[in-house]
């Protein structure tokens, strides 16, 4: 039994103690269940506090039971019995009360909370819905309006919050147990009738009639494809039209449709794949990170200014150089019109803007970096432009400095030798937009230092990214395995899918957007001018054949007006294009290719298996370190929906690993058999049976 019961003058206190979250084991569910026990069978108790021991109330369940099952006594019928209590019980709740935690206080009679204490009903973002009336009591409590976006959003709410909303009945300030007893006390003496939250009732009728089947809607938008959140929707709907007992077997039978759904393994998948990224094997025992108090930053353009901004939102100060002042001033502005945009929606003060701004401090001099802890360059993707930015980086930089790139293809190991320092240097490759993306490739060249590569990791997460270790390679994991991706897309085009087509089955999928598309964002001149420095046989002519015909005639993307589609100035919505579409009919015929009919499906097998395929070679040559860490980089980097758990899990899960060689064996007989060769991992894994997790 994890905790105890003992008693507090005429007031019983059941004291949760399971270290270090108080996760909701079978142990803590027995205690609970042990202390009420004997709360009902002692005359003098007249109240019972339940509290919890350590760091925070209970943090939710035992996410151990997800592999085993859960043990009797099920939560449920724990809170079940609170709620059926003759005494009142007051939840005392300090840290994080989340998930099952909040359901048992949802389960007492009253709620109190310190002032920093957070509750929410988080478990959407795991795929399933509060299963233990979290979906029937908090409508209940506080009405369905208040109710439903909370359950939904799964976010913490902070405790004065939480009061304000009617979820907490009141903030505590000092001793958490000594308030809390004092409050049982009060209510136990007033002698009224306490309240239970299953006996209040919702009047259906003061909702608007549309109210469920809007907020259906409405998900469907917010939540694309996403299963649980409706099951959310229709859970609170029962609790405003059906009894306690009838909404409880109704949120019952929706939770168990929720987790066996496979929404929920992949994002369960994600859940423990966030947790073991930052592991790194073989990296020496007990090394410390260097410490970083100040950051430059070597180019303001579209990376360079977002980077900086991640440094500065820490608070930590930040030199940025440029090779001109009009550069300085273009990216700085760049910075501030950002800040500004977040200040005009409220999520910045003015004050907090010019304090961000005030840690940017531009240059033109490399002198001015000799202070630096670590350096962030960001300049034009070519080698040689790099390798005049590190000899002067290692002229400058003081001992011990990091020096990082955030290359997107070139090696670090190639990068390093332009400096008297190899160990220094790696890989930072951030995502753009760079101040919202939350991946962090980190590279580690072949002399990366231990505890640089450490540094790197707690960088990533002091300014709040998700960093992910990468070996050196072209284009590391996820531009490496994009290729892929991009490749087959260029292909389907030319074999007799249109641009919308391709793009609408890959949004369809879950992306944010299809990769056409993304092209024409990120604009394309940026592949048409690396492939120039690309030997002509890293990549296959015929895909990229139409989105170089386009550069030559000036369609770049969107800041063109017009690449694979045609944009209204202004307007970034794509449209599809006439003069695109006879590009594309010219390069059919310079190949004598005719057009055929293209499944979606095949879209989605030729461009995502392609992925994986990489993904096992990145595997096998071990520039990754685990399948779920390039799983996190297509989540955090790409977009890829988190409700597939990545392309490996979605290969793995959804394809099934045999299915997936078969298709890729395929794939080389119709479509090119020299890009889809077999990765020789996938190929062993199906021999022996095994799947990604044995690599491990
Ligand atoms: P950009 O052209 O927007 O910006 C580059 C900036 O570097 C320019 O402002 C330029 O004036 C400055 N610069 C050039 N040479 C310099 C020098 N010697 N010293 C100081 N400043 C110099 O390019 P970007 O898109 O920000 O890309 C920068 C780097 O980031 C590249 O290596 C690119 O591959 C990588 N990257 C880009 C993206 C992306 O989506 N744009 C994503 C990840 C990584």
């Amino acid at each position: 039994m994890s905790g105890r019961f003992e008693k507090r003058g005429p007031v019983g206190v059941i004291l949760v103690d399971n270290p270090p979250v108080n996760a909701i084991s079978q142990g803590v569910r027995l205690c609970i269940l042990d202390g009420l026990k004997q709360a009902e069978a002692d005359a003098d108790v007249k109240a019972v506090v339940i509290a919890c021991a350590g760091r925070t109330f209970m943090a939710g369940a035992d996410i151990a039971e997800f592999k085993t099952g859960p043990k009797e006594p099920h939560l449920p019928d724990v809170i079940a019995a609170l709620d059926q209590s003759s005494k009142p019980l007051v939840a005392a709740i300090h840290g994080t009360a989340f998930g099952g935690g909040l359901e048992i206080a949802l389960g007492c009679n009253y709620r109190v909370a310190v002032r920093d204490a957070k509750v929410g009903l988080p478990e959407v973002k795991l795929g399933i819905l509060p299963g233990a009336g979290g979906t029937q009591r908090l409508p209940r409590l506080i009405g369905v309006e208040k109710a439903l976006p909370i359950i939904l959003s799964g976010d913490p709410i902070p405790a004065p919050k939480a009061a304000e909303l009617g979820i907490i009945d009141k903030v505590v300030e000092g001793d958490l147990m000594e308030a809390a007893i004092a409050f049982a006390e009060e209510k136990a003496a007033s002698g009224g009738k306490h309240p239970r939250i299953s006996e209040k009732t919702i009047d259906r009728a003061a909702l608007p009639e549309t109210y469920f089947d809007d907020m259906r809607r409405q998900v469907a938008k917010e939540k694309r494809n996403l299963f649980s959140p409706q099951r959310i929707v229709d859970a609170v709907e029962a609790a405003a039209t059906l009894s306690f007992d009838d909404g409880m077997a109704k949120e019952r039978q929706l939770f168990m449709a929720c987790a066996m759904n496979s929404q929920a393994r992949a994002l369960q998948h994600v859940f423990f794949a966030e947790r073991q990224v930052a592991k790194i094997p073989n990296i020496a025992e007990g090394v410390t990170p260097r410490e970083i108090k100040s950051v430059a930053v070597i180019g303001a353009g579209t990376m360079g200014g977002g980077i900086a901004m991640n440094f500065a939102n820490a608070g930590i100060p930040v030199t940025v150089l440029e090779v001109s002042q009009e550069g300085l001033e273009r990216g700085l502005g760049v910075v501030r019109k950002n800040y500004e945009r977040s200040a005009s929606r409220g999520k910045l003060t003015a004050a907090q803007v010019e304090e961000r701004m005030a840690l940017l401090k531009p240059t033109l001099s490399y002198d001015d970096l000799k202070d630096a802890d670590l350096i962030i360059e960001a300049v034009f993707e070519t080698l040689e432009v790099k390798k005049q930015v590190f000899t002067q980086l290692d002229r400058v930089a003081k001992p011990g400095a990091i020096l990082a790139s955030n290359t997107s293809y070139l090696s670090i190991d190639t990068i390093a030798s332009y400096t008297s320092r190899p160990q220094d240097v790696l890989g930072m490759h951030f995502f753009s937009p760079a101040n919202v993306m939350k991946l962090l490739e980190i590279v580690r060249g072949e002399k990366t230092a231990s505890d640089v590569l450490a540094t790197a990791l707690t960088v990533a997460k002091t300014i709040r990214k998700v960093g992910v270790v990468a070996g050196n390679c072209h284009g590391f994991i996820g531009n490496r395995m994009l290729q892929g991706y991009g490749r087959e897309a260029g292909l389907l085009v030319l074999e007799g899918a249109t641009p919308s087509q391709v793009d609408k089955a890959l949004y369809d999928f879950g992306m944010p957007m299809g990769v056409l598309q993304m092209g024409d964002l990120a604009g394309l001149d940026i592949g048409y001018r690396s492939r120039k420095d690309q030997s002509p046989d890293a990549y296959e002519p015929k895909s990229v054949r139409v989105a170089d015909r386009l550069v030559e005639m000036g369609r770049c993307g969107q800041k063109t007006s017009g690449g694979y589609y045609d944009y209204e100035p202004g307007d970034r919505t794509p449209k599809p294009s006439e003069v695109t579409q006879k590009v594309i009919d010219e390069v059919r015929a310079e190949y004598g290719i005719t057009p055929r009919a293209i499944s979606d499906q095949e879209i989605i097998e030729r461009c995502f298996l392609a992925m994986v395929n990489i993904g096992c070679e990145v595997l096998r040559e071990g520039i990754a370190y685990r399948a779920s860490d390039i799983d996190i980089v297509y989540l955090y980097g790409y977009g890829f929906p988190a409700y597939r758990g990545g392309p490996m899990f979605w290969a793995e899960n959804e394809i099934g690993l045999r299915n997936a060689l078969e298709k890729i064996k395929g794939y080389a007989e119709t479509v090119s058999a020299r890009w889809w060769q077999p990765s020789p991992l996938l190929e062993r894994l199906v021999a022996e049976g095994k799947g990604f997790a044995s690599l491990r």
